[in-house]
C-alpha cells in the first residue's frame, strides 16, 4: 500500500532529510585515516540526538548502529567497526533519522585520497546515475522509468554491475514503504508515479559483477568478486512539476572540500 504525502507532510520529511544530510556532512568532516567507523558512528548518533532526531537505523530489525558504514567490497548494511580507516578505503555511509514522526534516508560514498582512478570513476558514475533516475521522476512516468535510467547508465554505458537483491523504496512514517524502487528494470513498467509519493532512490553499483553475498554478521552485503562498490541515495518527493529532492548532498560536498583526506567527487547536476 502506498501512502501519498500531503504538502505539509513533505515539508516535515524535508526537515528529517536535512538532518540526515547535515549528519552526513558532519561525518564527511570527521573521516580521517586512523579513525574508526565506530567512533564516527558514536559522534553521528550524538549529532542526530543533539538536533532533536532519533537515529532511524539503530535497533531497526536489531541493527546495532546509527550509521551503515560499508567499506570497499561492502555494498551496504555494513556495521561500523573498530578498524582504522586507511587512505585506500571507500566508505559508503547510509544514514536514517526520525524527526517529526517521519524518516529521512540518504547515503553518500566517500573515497580516501589513494583509492585510485578506477574507484573514483565508480563513485562518480554511481552518483550521476542517481540523478539519471531522478530525472525520470515525473508524474505519469512509472517506477520502471527510474530503474531503467539507472541500469542503462551504469551497466550499458559504463559496464558496472547493478545489485539486484537490494532496492530503493517508499519512505515516510516507516523506513521502508511501498513501492519498491529497483535500480534495474524496464521503461513504462511498475507503479505509476503520482503526486505525493516519496521514494528513496539508491543505486548500489559494483565495479565488477552484480553478484553479492551476505557476511556472517547477518548484515553486511559484500560483492561476490571482492571488487569495490558504491552507494548514493536521495529521498525524493513526486510533485506535479517533477522531482523534489528532500535530502541535500551539497552540504556533504562542502565538508568534503574542506577535508584534504577525501577526494571531491562533485558532479554537474
Ligand atoms: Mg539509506
Ligand atoms: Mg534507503
Amino acid at each position: 500500500m502506498i501512502y501519498y504525502k500531503t504538502n505539509e507532510e513533505i515539508e516535515l520529511m524535508r526537515e528529517s532529510n536535512l538532518l540526515v544530510s547535515r549528519t552526513l556532512a558532519y561525518v564527511a568532516e570527521n573521516l580521517k585515516v586512523g579513525k574508526s567507523g565506530k567512533s564516527i558512528d558514536k559522534a553521528a548518533e550524538e549529532f542526530i540526538r543533539d538536533h532533536g532526531g532519533i537515529p532511524g537505523f539503530k535497533g531497526y530489525r536489531g541493527f546495532p548502529a546509527s550509521l551503515c558504514m560499508s567499506l570497499n567490497d561492502a555494498v551496504v548494511h555494513g556495521i561500523p567497526s573498530d578498524k582504522f580507516f586507511t587512505d585506500k578505503d571507500v566508505v559508503s555511509v547510509d544514514c536514517g533519522v526520525i524527526l517529526n514522526g517521519f524518516y529521512g534516508d540518504a547515503a553518500f560514498s566517500f573515497a580516501f585520497k589513494n583509492v585510485g582512478l578506477g574507484v573514483e570513476n565508480l563513485l562518480r558514475v554511481t552518483r550521476e546515475s542517481l540523478y539519471k533516475g531522478i530525472e525520470a521522476v515525473v508524474v505519469g512516468n512509472r517506477i520502471g522509468d527510474i530503474s531503467y535510467a539507472i541500469q542503462n547508465y551504469c551497466e550499458k554505458v559504463h559496464g558496472y554491475g547493478i545489485v539486484r537483491e537490494l532496492v530503493g523504496h517508499g519512505v515516510g512514517r516507516s523506513l521502508h514503504e511501498d513501492p519498491e524502487v529497483p535500480n534495474f528494470g524496464m521503461k513504462g513498467k511498475g507503479t505509476l508515479l503520482k503526486e505525493g509519493i516519496v521514494i528513496a532512490i539508491e543505486p548500489m553499483v559494483n565495479m565488477g559483477g552484480k553478484a553479492v553475498k551476505q557476511l556472517n554478521d547477518g548484515w553486511t552485503i559484500l560483492t561476490r568478486d571482492g571488487k569495490p562498490s558504491a552507494h548514493f541515495e536521495h529521498s525524493v518527493a513526486v510533485r506535479k512539476d517533477g522531482a523534489d529532492i528532500l535530502s541535500n548532498h551539497s552540504f556533504i560536498d562542502d565538508s568534503v572540500k574542506k577535508n584534504e583526506e577525501i577526494i571531491d567527487i562533485s558532479i554537474n547536476c
